[in-house]
């Protein structure tokens, strides 16, 4: 019988699948389920309305046949099957939506077809050396065989077949040196591979399992049984009404697909209809895992079309500063065979990462408000993912995430949110005060810790390496600024402090000079009402703080950032007196002083001392 060749882009397709090294070869099985799922939808939305179809949804299957022996696999099933007409049009092209992608794909220089999802029913080639399509259309008397052993062609003839669908009959590979194909025969790694990608089809996928039992005589001996399993657990546990799911329900799923052995923190179940139509089923877990700082996590979601799965990890449906959120959207207005490419232009799929992020959002803000022990311990496992965001992509999403931070603060070293700093704040203030450090024990030690909290204002405690960043990307809140206690602009004097101490400043000029000249990291020295028992502390003058320069400088790659110093002299201090003592008396000794001082504010400031060895000859003779 003569061979009729396929059409050219078919060829092409399948020519790739034939000859592909593609590592996710197993997805073929899925393709083949999810093309029997819908020849059994078309029979059973037939069976609603036409008298005609015998069976009852109950009624429905798909069975797949492992003969390990003779290297057969079989896909049936009891959907609408195909007259000759249909095996020639849907076998011997790609079907539509296929070929249209193909086009488009094809334009490109750097085809990546196969890494595309959805290659549909020429995946088989990527696993066998042969096809039959066995296949009996619903109202019709005959049925058809199609069969091809590659780009050779193919034929249809007429056959033998009692009942109506079809059997997918794929004469597995052999094994080559360096590939095995034995797996897509094995009981177990096909329960696996439904499990993995088809478990939600509606109809069961059955298969007979061959198990081995201790016989009920001798306890020594085993026998060997086959049972008709059924390897799907068909209703999706999204698609139930929340009303009918319990909390272990949701968390057994949850432990299950995403390998978790903690209870998720929360679990956001959401129905959208409209724009986008989808069920979104994501949890947020309780603790980060253990590759979440490392550059192999990956974000993303698992995206179902209609309860199948079409990738496990769909980076597009998350913001970075959600990338934590685990789940699944599962949604009818994405085609199963969109490719990766397209997914990330897919419109109907932008819609619905929107949704999905004002929904994470609406119920981490739930959280915060009603079980706030619950959002601390979230925020410590996630709390920088956000802050980060806050920073990154120059602030574009900052008003998004301003309202989920929260800080520890100097009012008992408890979490605060911003807003509820603003509304406690005492009507003097101005301003929101920081301070920054490794640990919020360092920050309690900075000299100009103490008056400020005298004056009953609060300090938020940055301890985290992108705080401070994420702080001066919001500049402000509520309309009140962010400042550093530390800073320079951080001034709580009255006006007539102010000119008081102006004055002795200006008195003391030809001293501080003096003083600077031994110290190239200051930009200048002064008298400050700040401190209440330290005698000096270093002030930021300009953009960049202690801390900054810390985590810039230790970061690779960037110029060396220096933050500018201001040395500030404690005046109601007794070190006052003494430095104006020895301005008149001792010269020399007054600039050893000052090197001291300048030392100990760095070394209370949490940075290094430049020149050790100086500063211990130092002290050394003062003893
Ligand atoms: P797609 O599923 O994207 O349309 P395929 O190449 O997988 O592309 O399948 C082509 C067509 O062949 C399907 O659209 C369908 O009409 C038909 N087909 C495939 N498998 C079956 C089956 N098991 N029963 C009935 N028709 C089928």
């Amino acid at each position: 019988m003569r061979q009729k060749q396929f059409k050219a882009e078919s060829k092409k397709l399948l020519d790739l699948m034939i000859n592909s090294i593609y590592t996710h070869k197993e997805i073929f099985l899925r393709e083949l389920i999810s093309n029997a799922s819908d020849a059994i939808d078309k029979l059973y939305f037939k069976s609603l309305t036409d008298d005609s179809v015998a069976l009852n949804k109950d009624d429905f299957y798909i069975r797949i046949t492992a003969d390990k022996e003779n290297r057969i696999l079989t896909i049936s099933d009891n959907g609408i099957g195909m007259t000759s007409e249909e095996l020639e049009n849907n076998l011997g092209v790609i079907a539509k939506s296929g070929s249209q992608k193909f086009k488009a794909e094809n334009s490109d220089e750097n085809i990546d077809i196969i890494g595309q999802f959805g290659v549909g029913f020429y995946s088989s080639f990527m696993v066998s050396k042969n096809v039959k399509v066995i296949t009996k259309a619903h109202g019709s008397e005959e049925a058809f065989c199609w069969e091809s052993s590659g780009v050779e062609g193919y034929t249809v003839t007429p056959c033998e077949k009692e009942t109506v669908g079809t059997d997918i009959i794929l004469a597995i590979n052999d094994n080559s040196e360096d590939i095995s194909f034995d797996e897509f025969l094995d009981q177990y790694r096909l329960s696996s591979l439904v499990k993995k990608y088809s478990n939600y089809i509606r109809y069961p996928i059955k298969m007979e399992f061959e198990t081995t039992v201790p016989s009920e005589e001798n306890s020594d001996e085993y026998n060997s049984v086959t049972e008709d399993r059924v390897l799907n657990s068909m209703l999706p546990l999204w698609k139930k009404a929340k009303s009918e799911i319990t909390e272990e329900e949701y968390s057994t799923f949850y432990k299950e697909v995403f390998y978790d052995f903690e209870e998720p923190l929360r679990v956001i179940h959401s129905k959208t209809e409209g724009n986008a139509t989808y069920n979104a089923l994501l949890f947020v877990p309780s603790h980060a895992p253990f590759d979440y700082y490392s550059k192999n996590f990956e974000k993303g979601l698992q995206l179902f079309s209609k309860g199948v799965l079409i990738t496990d990890k769909c980076s597009e449906l998350l913001p970075d500063y959600f990338n934590f959120v685990k789940g699944l959207v599962d949604s009818e207005d994405i085609s199963l065979n969109i490719s990766r490419e397209m997914l990330q232009h897919d419109h109907q799929l932008k819609l619905i990462a929107k949704t999905i992020e004002k929904k994470i959002k609406s119920e981490l803000i739930k959280m915060l408000n009603t079980d706030r022990e619950k959002y601390e311990k979230f925020f410590d496992a996630f709390g920088t993912s956000l802050k980060f965001g806050v920073y990154s992509d120059y602030g574009i999403h900052k008003d998004e995430l301003k309202d989920l931070l929260i800080f520890k603060s100097s009012n008992d070293k408890k979490y605060v949110t911003l807003n509820e700093y603003v509304e406690r704040m005492k009507s003097e203030q101005a301003s929101i005060y920081y301070a920054a450090g490794e640990t919020i024990e360092r920050i309690e030690m900075l000299p100009q810790v103490e008056k400020v909290k005298d004056k009953g204002f609060e300090i938020l405690y940055l301890t985290d390496y992108v705080d401070e960043f994420a702080l001066k990307t919001l500049m402000m809140f509520n309309e009140k600024p962010f400042i550093n206690i530390c800073a320079d602009e951080a001034d709580f004097d009255t006006e007539e402090e102010k000119n008081a101490l102006n004055s002795d400043n200006e008195a003391n000029k030809e001293m501080f000079d003096l003083m600077k000249e031994v110290l190239p990291g200051v930009t200048s020295v002064r008298f400050t009402n700040k401190l209440k028992n330290y005698p000096a502390c270093l002030t930021n003058e300009g953009e960049i703080s202690a801390e900054m320069e810390k985590i810039l400088r230790s970061m690779p790659g960037n110029a060396p950032v220096n933050a500018e110093y201001v040395l500030e002299i404690n005046i109601q201090h007794k070190i006052a007196e003494k430095l104006k003592a020895l301005f008149i008396e001792d010269t020399s000794k007054l600039q050893s002083y000052a090197k001291l001082l300048y030392n100990q504010a760095r070394l209370i400031g949490g940075l290094n001392i430049e020149d050790p060895a100086e500063f211990s000859n130092l002290i050394c003779e003062l003893m």
